[in-house]
């Protein structure tokens, strides 16, 4: 049986003030609070949302595709609608694109953008050169409730759910970032927060998103939330899944990602059997490797045995060390995680190393922080190795 959890951040003991948008509200995230943004509206929302002042269904559908397809953040130049239609919408309506307050380039052409969002928090994605195409790393929370012990994001602690419209904003952004030599981009929700617990603007950002980039080019990463992953499993049109992993038993596992005390290995694999995939589709498990946590060759036998059932891919990635995550927190030397990889191998798993990206400027996997406030830090009494 998968427990329940109602409420997206309380579960793991935050507090009250984890969530400080109510929903209702955090839907007109628009530079004048008395407007209501339309940016993280899918088609149907849309056609709701301006029924007051649309009344033809061409109409939502000029005013989604000037929105989505044509990239405009003004009413002013939707020139193909009335005037006195534009001045409708400005009085009631925004597109708003979230203020970029800082921009890191890293050496390998990585780019980390810093979003001041309308309430002051700010959040991380993440623009990285990927051969001919882009990969743009997404965050769907601001701060992350999780306290994953290897993760920067959650030792800065919980911030709010993002809006649709803040989840939509950062791809738009990246879209307007001038990069001629690419085509497209691939979209992986592994920036800041927990995508599964922010489930419906998950949802929502994904519907608007999957109209113009593929499903097999967006990935939800996830730490394993059954009820989330239950309800992706039902939608009509799905991204690929991502679990991290990080650990190949439940002893290990819960010291890790405390998570795994409500969600354990055992659920979790029975719920993943039962995920819909389409033909050649593989769930991806991430796996951080933390020198002599979880590196160990006997670790990789446990690994194919617990995924050995399964459709399944597995990402290996050397752990990225960051001061504040204290110094056992390295990565095995490079012939040890080929030796790891060569052993999944050897079971008969698929098995990569994932090139580190971005990484002299914090930009890397679980470096993404929100420096907007004070950090929560970890508790660490239980993390013995
Ligand atoms: N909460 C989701 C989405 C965030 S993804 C999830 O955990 O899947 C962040 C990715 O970066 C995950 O694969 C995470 O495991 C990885 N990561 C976190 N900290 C890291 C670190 N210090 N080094 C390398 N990867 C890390």
């Amino acid at each position: 049986m998968v427990k329940r959890v109602e409420s997206s951040d309380d579960r793991v003991g935050n507090g009250s003030s984890s969530c400080e948008l109510r929903d209702d509200v955090a839907q007109q995230s628009g530079g004048d609070p008395r407007l209501i943004d339309l940016l993280g509206l899918t088609r149907s929302k849309l056609a709701e949302t301006l029924e007051p002042v649309v009344d033809r269904p061409f109409r939502v559908k000029q005013i989604y595709r000037a929105i989505h397809q044509r990239g405009l953040d003004s009413f002013a130049d939707m020139t193909d609608l009335p005037a006195s239609l534009r001045e409708q919408l400005s009085a009631r309506f925004s597109i708003s694109l979230p203020e970029v307050a800082t921009e890191h380039a890293a050496a390998d052409g990585t780019v980390k953008l810093l979003f001041r969002l309308e309430d002051g928090k700010t959040i991380e994605t993440v623009d990285i050169p990927d051969g001919e195409r882009r990969t743009v790393c997404v965050s769907s929370q601001a701060g992350c409730a999780l306290a994953c012990q290897f993760c920067v994001t959650g030792y800065w602690g919980a911030g709010r759910n993002l809006t649709a419209g803040e989840i939509v904003a950062q791809v738009r952004a990246i879209e307007r970032r001038p990069r001629p030599e690419t085509h497209g981009l691939n979209l992986v929700f592994m920036g800041m927060g927990e995508p599964l617990l922010n489930l419906d603007h998950v949802r929502d950002a994904l519907e608007i998103l999957l109209e113009d980039i593929s499903w097999r080019r967006i990935t939800v990463s996830t730490v394993g939330i059954l009820p989330g992953i239950e309800a992706m499993a039902s939608w009509p049109r799905r991204p690929q899944l991502a679990i991290s992993l990080h650990a190949p038993d439940d002893a290990r596992r819960s010291q890790l990602m405390p998570i795994n005390r409500t969600y354990p290995l055992a659920d979790l694999i029975d719920v993943l059997a039962r995920f819909p995939l389409a033909p050649k589709e593989k769930i991806t498990f991430e796996y951080i490797l933390i020198r002599d946590l979880n590196d160990a060759l006997e670790d990789a036998d446990m690994l194919a045995r617990l995924l050995g059932n399964l459709r399944a891919k597995v990402n290996l990635i050397p752990i990225n060390p960051d001061s504040v995550l204290g110094e056992r927190m390295v990565p095995p030397s490079r012939p040890a995680v080929n030796a790891f990889r060569d052993r999944l191998r050897e079971r008969g798993m698929v098995a990569t190393i994932r090139k580190q990206r971005g990484d002299d400027v914090s930009a890397a996997c679980g470096q993404l922080r929100a420096p907007d406030r004070a950090p929560r830090g970890f508790r660490r009494s239980n993390l013995n190795f």
